[in-house]
């Protein structure tokens, strides 16, 4: 572990939750590490094995949530290899399939591991992490994707909102200007630190949005030199309009933030010392919060560290890979009643399809069951034989 590495690692006290921005080029990839020990992923960046190296390097031995915010290669080109290394105990993506072979490959890797619960994003779905913290999915909503957009896999990115005591942080993946629009719409309301949408893209990060969250802290994911620009001079300038101190990997390296429930300080890998710590004052009185929702804290000790540098020789993890056992509960809105299936072919003559490997079945057209393999397709002739078989209704759905 390098020196650099030791650094990072003692920045915080026990107390205290750090969201870590990796430097891993062109491309988005974040550490969450909460109090009591759980972890999410947030994209795993397009550069070999780099996330999973600094992973390891850091202690993670387990990660108990990953979000692939969307299947573009920039997010999702180094998953499989975190997948099969780290297997998730949930494993969150927008819900739309992409045709490259490596989100086949991904997502085979996924199935092929009956201990990764799959989900796609939905509004109100929250992971309660620790006492305190807690992420909650804003965007996309399945029943109303958004389409004919410059990128649909970008505009319909997973927006998530984790929020620690005061201090939230909003995650907005490759949003475009209609995911922005939206978000505004639902008034999602103040929030300090923001991962800035697509590298800074000019596209994103408009007024309308930047006025709505208000971000006294933007973090920005790009590659030196990138061949892209990002970030753009229009978003940058957007983003200091609202007084938003920038901090971006191209020059400062990996990015740490650190949370006490009351406010947040950050230290970036090129800043210096003490000095490159910026303390930011706690939420203005005033500002919408979601209400925090208890969950049972973790054991003590639920997973001893474990290098296990074997992880990153082998892509052939055994998937019984020790995970803390303590919760993470997942609540979602009650489904509606007319939700109607989306996207995807299915299979014609298959009215509710499911997998072998999970415990739940689709309706006939959902994308998501387009994804199950030939393998373990299962096809159940009405909703009762599927329930009579154990299996429940897909929340992507709601056969
Ligand atoms: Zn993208
Ligand atoms: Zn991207």
């Amino acid at each position: 572990m390098s020196l650099l590495s030791l650094l990072f690692v003692t920045a915080a006290t026990a107390a205290d939750l750090t969201v870590r921005m990796l430097d891993i080029g062109q491309g988005d990839s974040i550490l969450v590490q909460t109090p009591a020990g759980k972890t999410v992923l947030i994209d795993a960046g397009d550069r070999g094995s780099a996330v999973v190296e600094r992973l390891v390097s850091l202690g993670v031995d387990h990660l108990d949530l990953v979000i692939a915010t969307h299947p573009h290669a920039d997010h999702v080109g180094d998953m499989r290899h975190v997948v099969q290394a780290l297997p998730p105990r949930v494993y969150v993506d927008n819900g739309l399939p992409h045709t490259t072979k490596l989100y086949d490959e991904l997502m085979a890797s996924i199935e092929a591991n009956p201990a990764i619960r799959y989900q796609p994003a939905s509004p109100g779905m929250v992971f309660n992490l620790d006492d305190g913290a807690r992420i909650e999915v804003l965007w996309p909503d399945p029943k109303k994707y958004l389409s004919d957009t410059r990128s649909d896999l970008n505009a319909n990115s997973v927006v998530t909102r984790l929020t620690h005591g005061k201090d939230c942080f909003l995650f907005a993946g490759d949003s475009e200007e209609p995911t922005e629009q939206a978000l505004v719409r639902e008034k999602v309301g103040h929030c300090e630190v923001l991962k800035v949408a697509h590298h800074g893209s000019r596209h994103s990060s408009t007024s309308a949005f930047l006025d709505e969250i208000k971000p006294s802290i933007a973090l920005i994911s790009a590659g030196v030199g990138n061949r892209y620009n990002h970030p753009g001079e229009e978003a940058l300038a957007r983003l200091g309009a609202v007084g938003a101190t920038v901090y971006r990997t191209d020059r400062d390296g990996e990015i740490v933030v650190v949370s006490t429930g009351k406010g947040v300080k950050v230290r970036t890998e090129h800043g210096e010392g003490d000095d490159a710590l910026l303390v930011v004052s706690a939420v203005p009185a005033g500002s919408a919060r979601p209400k925090a929702v208890a969950s049972a804290a973790a054991p003590p000790g639920a997973a001893a560290p474990r290098l296990a540098a074997a992880l990153l020789r082998s892509a052939s993890v055994p998937s019984d890979t020790p995970l803390a056992d303590a919760d993470i509960d997942t609540d979602e809105d009650p489904p509606a009643a007319s939700a109607v299936p989306t996207l995807g072919e299915g299979d014609e003559a298959c009215p509710f399809p499911g997998s072998g490997r999970s415990e739940v079945f689709h309706a006939k057209g959902c994308g998501n069951a387009a994804k199950i393999s030939e393998a373990n397709r299962v096809c159940y002739e009405s909703r009762e034989a599927a329930l009579a078989a154990g299996k429940r209704a897909a929340g992507c759905c709601h056969p």
